[in-house]
């Protein structure tokens, strides 16, 4: 697919998505958060769900969480422009609560169609609902991150939610930065791609 591609794709998706009315969040929402960053990125971040500020702009990740991961960003060479943001559902929750099972189900179509356009070398899942997503599984964030995890010709790396070392501290954020280096570092070593469709995600149970 070529740059173009990805580009008209992405915004025939999001054209999509802004008129979406699959889930309750719809009800609710200022704007449809559906993604931001350059659609030839090799490094995909996947977070939660839009905030208020997210809400209010229509973009993820503006609120202090995204200050925070641009410094993140910044420390491991790289730039927001470079990679590509996107969270597990596009409407805010109200009074930021959790994505519910159902309103994620609503929403994973859009997220794995993303992910077959983009089609990132790495995706660095932010928290526990977009780790619990792509690699099915029920363990935390806290033992999952720090690790490469294959996942249809591309890699995982699981990092703590932005909103987790801002509540947490230093340690959290020392934590996040030695996971982007090692997303980095899977870039640079550029493994072979695999040529396969990003899956399914599991979604039921392990959300309850
Ligand atoms: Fe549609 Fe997703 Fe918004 Fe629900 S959260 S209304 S599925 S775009």
């Amino acid at each position: 697919m070529t740059s173009e591609d990805r580009a008209e794709r992405l915004r025939l998706l999001q054209e999509e998505a802004s008129a979406c009315t699959s889930c309750r969040l719809h009800e609710g929402r200022t704007t449809v958060v559906f993604g931001d960053g350059s659609h030839d990125a090799d490094l995909m971040f996947i977070g939660e769900g839009p905030g208020q500020h997210e809400d209010e702009q229509g973009l993820p990740f503006v609120g202090r969480s995204g200050q925070l991961l641009s410094t993140l960003l910044e420390r491991v060479g790289l730039s927001r422009p470079e990679v590509y943001i996107a969270n597990v559902v596009k409407c805010r929750p109200p009074g930021n609560r959790d994505p519910r099972p159902d309103e994620i189900d609503a929403c994973k179509g859009y997220l794995i169609e993303q992910l077959r356009i983009i089609d990132p070398a790495v995706v660095v899942t932010l928290g526990n609902f977009s780790t619990k997503l792509l690699l099915k599984t029920e363990t935390g964030i806290t033992r999952m991150r720090g690790q490469i995890y294959p996942w249809w010709g591309r890699h995982v790396v699981p990092t703590f939610h932005p909103a987790a070392a801002l509540r947490n501290g230093p340690r959290v954020v020392e934590e996040m930065v030695s996971d982007l280096q090692l997303a980095v570092s899977v870039i640079e070593q550029r493994p072979e791609p695999v040529p396969a469709e990003p899956p399914e995600p599991q979604q039921t149970a392990m959300f309850s």
